[in-house]
């Protein structure tokens, strides 16, 4: 069983969910808090070799205080993603950083903490609130506004492998939720690197996240230390406080071309449907181009 942990009081009427572990509370109203262990970061699961918080990329030998293109083997390399404030410029175009794979500066490089390639290892710096919605469970509001490409939250859970991935799904009963993401990235000459990430059990505000097919967040992976990637959700467009936070668990973006998109897989029942066939959930995402069901993603089972 998962241990509970105490949430710790921030005005009488809400909790922090993280109980401390986020440098900004995640406000909760309820008294009862969901069954997980709160971990702002990927944790290593069943099945996964890396222990994601070891550091296995090489660093810069920048000694400024941020590192600029010119020089940066950082930059040379993996080209800069983030503008000067931090965001992603080119979320909204083709082409753009989200075709290709971001490399932050980590704890090898000899930049600055202020160096502009440093991001999503800030970790949560938004102020959110996990709050029930009238026909979706729990989700996720903004309580402040998010310009277009502002880093929001990780989706972040155990990590585990394709086989425990594919174990927890079959295991699954109809109306337990299923959390698994897998996030297939395409890198040149045919290679396909996938990652699962779980947080069902063990995860981040992330996992409070619904779905909706006109989304306001979008899922890149990111990486810092490791080469296992963190999953990261950026603005996709100017948010509002108090708007409801979503992305499109099936990691469709309408602006990206289909061979550079991110295959993310959540709720395929698939997996876990072994004699009735898939039993698709409904999508109450409210959209007007809402596809009715939540994505389906049967290229995974091979
Ligand atoms: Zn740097
Ligand atoms: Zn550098
Ligand atoms: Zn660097």
């Amino acid at each position: 069983m998962v241990p509970l942990v105490e949430m710790s009081e921030i005005d009488g009427l809400h909790m922090d969910l993280s109980s401390g572990l986020e440098d900004v509370p995640v406000l909760f109203e309820e008294l009862t808090r969901p069954t997980f262990q709160y971990s702002p970061d990927n944790v290593q699961g069943p099945g996964c070799t890396t222990d994601p918080s070891e550091v296995t990329l090489p660093g810069c030998s920048c000694r400024s205080q941020s590192c600029c293109s010119e020089t940066c083997s950082c930059l040379r390399t993996h080209g800069r993603a983030y503008d000067d404030s931090g965001r992603l410029p080119d979320l909204s175009r083709t082409g753009g950083a989200c075709s290709r794979p971001v490399f932050e500066c980590n704890a090898l490089c000899s930049c600055g903490d202020s160096c502009s390639n440093r991001v999503v290892q800030k970790g949560l710096q938004a102020r959110l609130e996990v709050c029930s919605t009238q026909d979706r469970g729990w989700g996720v509001r903004a309580l402040e506004e998010m310009p277009l490409g502002t880093f929001v939250c990780e989706y972040a859970g155990e990590v585990i492998d394709f086989v425990e991935a594919r174990r927890r799904q079959l295991s699954q009963r109809a109306d337990e939720n299923n959390y698994i993401i897998a996030v297939r990235e395409h890198a040149g000459a045919g290679s396909i690197t996938e990652t699962f990430v779980d947080p069902a059990r063990v995860g981040n505000v992330g996992r409070f996240l619904n779905h909706s097919c006109l989304p306001n967040l979008l899922m890149l992976p990111v990486r810092v230390h490791s080469v296992i990637p963190r999953l990261a959700l950026f603005a996709a467009r100017d948010i509002g406080a108090h708007e409801e936070l979503t992305f499109d668990y099936s990691g469709g973006y309408s602006n990206q071309r289909p061979a550079e998109r991110l295959c993310t897989e959540r709720d395929s029942p698939a997996w876990g449907s072994r004699t009735d066939g898939p039993q698709r959930k409904a999508c109450h995402c409210h959209a007007s181009n809402c596809a009715g069901f939540l994505p389906l993603d049967l290229s995974v089972l091979n």
